[in-house]
């Protein structure tokens, strides 16, 4: 992106930048270009788009960015995991999640990481099926067909599959019932270690942000020291400004980006109507955004 795309002559309000969203490629609910267009009528002045563990969906959405003009930011939400056992194959941990920004979709060492990944993630959402089909009538092909075309799937389209059969009311529901971390139904997947996940980001040229760093409501989060730890890796971001963040976690995220030097975001992780988040509900402020396309590589 050009820094045309970012100024806006005669215009004296400041930009709205929303730097974390997720379509269909991955469990959103609009396809990339509807995303992109959706940030257009939430008047929105630059969006990245940021499908979970897949680049899959950036041609599409830069190039209707292109036709409508708005600012297009290409983007990634990388998993991750913070371990706790030694192996490093085993899948339990910690769950990270890392936005990288402006990913060269061409890096070999991203793109064989993302496919290892999102097999994992095929694998354990076929096993989750196989334990709710213990107690409810579901079968894969229920899951299969809310999760379509996307490139990572998710339990967000277990949770859909939950809606369509009425054993559930809500993707909000399933999540707070079945889905949840700590249920019989929950199994891990895959995910590089979170040191290993910066450094494949920096190598692929992207800017990584720690996205909802603080979301202690969805489970365990890392400690202080993690992040740290991250920094010293390449961090650049702490996506401090999020719904899942109340007033104590955005206080405590802004006194670590100030200590480590990282640059504050906040985004609206916006799912479609697959979650309540709205498109430019948090924003990254300007002089925020300059600084992460500083840091690109
Ligand atoms: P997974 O990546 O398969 O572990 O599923 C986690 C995804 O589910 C995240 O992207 C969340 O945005 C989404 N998610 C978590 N909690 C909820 C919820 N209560 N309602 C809808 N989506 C959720
Ligand atoms: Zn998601
Ligand atoms: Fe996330
Ligand atoms: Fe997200």
């Amino acid at each position: 992106m050009q820094a045309r795309d970012v100024r806006r002559p005669g215009h004296t309000e400041p930009m709205r930048i929303d730097l974390h969203t997720h379509s269909t490629v991955s469990d959103g609910t609009e396809s990339p270009a509807e995303v992109v267009r959706a940030a257009h009528a939430a008047a929105l002045d630059v969006v990245a788009l940021t499908d979970h563990d897949s680049l899959d969906g950036l041609a599409q959405a830069s190039a209707e960015a292109d036709r409508i003009g708005i600012g297009f930011v290409p983007g990634i939400e990388m998993s991750a995991r913070q371990r706790v056992f030694p192996d490093p194959d085993d899948p339990r941990g910690i769950s990270v999640h890392i936005v990288g920004l402006w990913p060269d979709p061409a890096d070999s060492g991203l793109q064989a990481m993302l496919a290892r990944v999102r097999d994992a993630r095929l694998e354990r959402a076929q096993r989750i099926v196989a334990l709710l089909a213990e107690d409810f009538a579901i079968t894969w092909e229920d899951v299969a067909a809310r999760a379509g075309g996307a490139d990572a799937v998710g339990r967000p389209h277990v949770a859909d599959a939950l809606v369509d059969l009425g054993i559930v009311a809500t993707r909000d529901e399933a999540f707070a019932s079945l889905l949840r971390g700590g249920t019989k139904y929950f199994v891990p997947h895959f995910a590089p270690e979170v040191l290993d996940a910066v450094a494949m980001l920096r190598a692929a040229g992207a800017v990584p942000v720690f996205a909802h760093p603080g979301a202690d409501a969805r489970g365990h989060i890392v400690p202080t020291s993690v992040i740290e730890s991250m920094a010293e890796a390449g961090l650049v971001g702490l996506e401090v400004d999020h719904r899942d963040h109340d007033e104590r976690q955005r206080a405590r995220l802004t006194r670590i980006a100030d200590r480590l030097s990282l640059v504050r975001t906040g985004s609206s992780d916006y799912h479609g109507t697959g979650k309540l988040n709205r498109l430019g509900e948090n924003l990254t402020a300007p002089d925020a955004f300059e600084a992460l396309r500083a840091a690109r590589g």
